[in-house]
Order: C-alpha cells, then sequence, then structure tokens
C-alpha cells in the first residue's frame, strides 16, 4: 500500500514565502493498493498536486462536504471519477449546490452516487468508515489491504475532545492498530478553549488518540491557516519528542509505503 498526501492545510488554502516546507493546499490523500487500485479521501485544492497519479475511473471518499475538502474537485476533469461517496448520503445535492452558476460556471461531469454497506471493497482494498465529532458531522475512513496486512486511519476533521469517552472507546476500536494514522491537529493546547465546538482537535489530541489507538506512525496536519513553517517545525519536534512516529509531513515527506 501506498499512501500519497496532496495537502496538510485546514480549513482555506494558503501560500507564502512563510508556508513552502508544510505547504498550503487543503486536504485529499490516496491510497494505492499494491495491484494499483486507487482509493482518493477528498478533494481538497490538493488533489492538484495528486492528479498526475490518479486515473480516470476511480472511486472518491468524501469524509464531509466542507468547503476546504471540495474545492479542488473541477481539477479532476482529465481523470474525473466514476464514483463519488458520502456515506451519510445526499452528495449529489451538496455538489449541485456548490458546482452551479453563479457560484462555478462549469457543470461537473456525471457519476454515481452509490451508498455501499461498509465495509466496501475496492479491488484489494478494504474500506470502512466511522462517524466523528465534527459540525454537519463527518466520518473517519479506514483503508485496510488484507493480502499485505497494510492499513492506515485517515481523521481529517474531528474534535477529540467533543467526544465522550464511549465515543472515543469506539473510534479506538475502529482504528486500533493501524500502520499509520492521519490526524487533525489545527491548534495549539492553549488555542483550544478559544475554538471549543469548532469541530478540530490539537496536536496533543492527536498524539493522544495515537497512542490509544496502538498506531505505529501518526501524521498530524489540517494546520491552521496561519501556521508558519517555523512553527510547525517546532511543533513537529515537540510532537516526535511525545511520540515516537509523529511527523508532520512536509511537501517533500507526503508519501509513505506501508507493506510492499
Ligand atoms: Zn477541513
Ligand atoms: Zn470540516
Amino acid at each position: 500500500m501506498k499512501v500519497f498526501l496532496g495537502g496538510a492545510r485546514g480549513s482555506f488554502p494558503v501560500s507564502g514565502p512563510d508556508k513552502m516546507r508544510y505547504g498550503g493546499d487543503t486536504f485529499s490523500l490516496l491510497v494505492e493498493g499494491r495491484n494499483g487500485e486507487q482509493v482518493l479521501i477528498d478533494a481538497g485544492s490538493g488533489v492538484r498536486q495528486l492528479k498526475g497519479r490518479l486515473r480516470a475511473g476511480g472511486t472518491v471518499f468524501f469524509t464531509h462536504t466542507h468547503l476546504d475538502h471540495l474545492i479542488g474537485l473541477p481539477m479532476l476533469s482529465k481523470t474525473w471519477p466514476r464514483r463519488l461517496i458520502l456515506p451519510r448520503g445526499g452528495l449529489r445535492e451538496v455538489l449541485a449546490r456548490v458546482f452551479s452558476p453563479p457560484v462555478w460556471p462549469v457543470k461537473l461531469p456525471d457519476a454515481e452516487f452509490p451508498m455501499p454497506a461498509e465495509p466496501m471493497e475496492v479491488g484489494g482494498l478494504r474500506v470502512g468508515w466511522h462517524a466523528v465529532a465534527h459540525p454537519d458531522g463527518c466520518v473517519a475512513y479506514r483503508v485496510d489491504e488484507p493480502a499485505t496486512g497494510a492499513s492506515v486511519v485517515v481523521a481529517t476533521d474531528v474534535e477529540w475532545q467533543m467526544m465522550t469517552p464511549r465515543a472515543q472507546d469506539a473510534f479506538a476500536l475502529f482504528a486500533r492498530g493501524a500502520d499509520l494514522l492521519v490526524f487533525d491537529s489545527q491548534y495549539l493546547p492553549a488555542e483550544y478553549a478559544a475554538h471549543k465546538g469548532w469541530g478540530h482537535s490539537t496536536w496533543t489530541d492527536a498524539v493522544e488518540a495515537a497512542r490509544r489507538f496502538g498506531v505505529q506512525k501518526l501524521w498530524l496536519m489540517h494546520h491552521a491557516p496561519g501556521r508558519k513553517d517555523a512553527e510547525l517545525d517546532a511543533l513537529a519536534a515537540e510532537a516526535a519528542a511525545a511520540f515516537k512516529g509523529a511527523v508532520f509531513p512536509t511537501v517533500e515527506t507526503m508519501t509513505e509505503i506501508l507493506h510492499e
């Protein structure tokens, strides 16, 4: 299994000389199985980094429909997916609202909007999902490759501290033992109180979740739009000291190979 992260920024895309190392594109992540099968999770602006690798006719799974996770979808025109999936449904209607004049001038190509039973098989990949705390609802995804034992859990937008102990336990059961956990780390612990209920976690929540889940490696992402490279460098060092497998992926290190 190969995992490619297209963008690690949260809320909206940013750019600037102080945001070069960790990048400014919003979330999109591609999981590729050993036979080349592909699962794309979300289509934020970071999908532009993945479209050279993406083949047409694939499947896109959406965690939720906030703009930072949809905004790159029109960029897939040449590699347009066959299936677009939002587990709770209603995706066709949301996309029709966002990508239609006068908000967006070009109509999206047709696609299927299935409501699959969980888990869903995509070639040799098995995709499961789990509801997490976030305004308007959101899911985390787990992609397993039974043939190699590789697994990744993707929790882009989740407010860990808003989940009850019971909900955290259920999430831990879902994510247990994954090789790689990709987790929301929008806030510093000191920023959280002012943003309670906004739907995001701190990097220390992400570390706590990684420990509870028993994962090997943790990618921290969905960085606050204003967070600068130098600040993220400092957080990366702190997080790595707190949890051995913690990494803030830079644009150079947004690829991971698991159990090939
Ligand atoms: Zn988001
Ligand atoms: Zn969101």
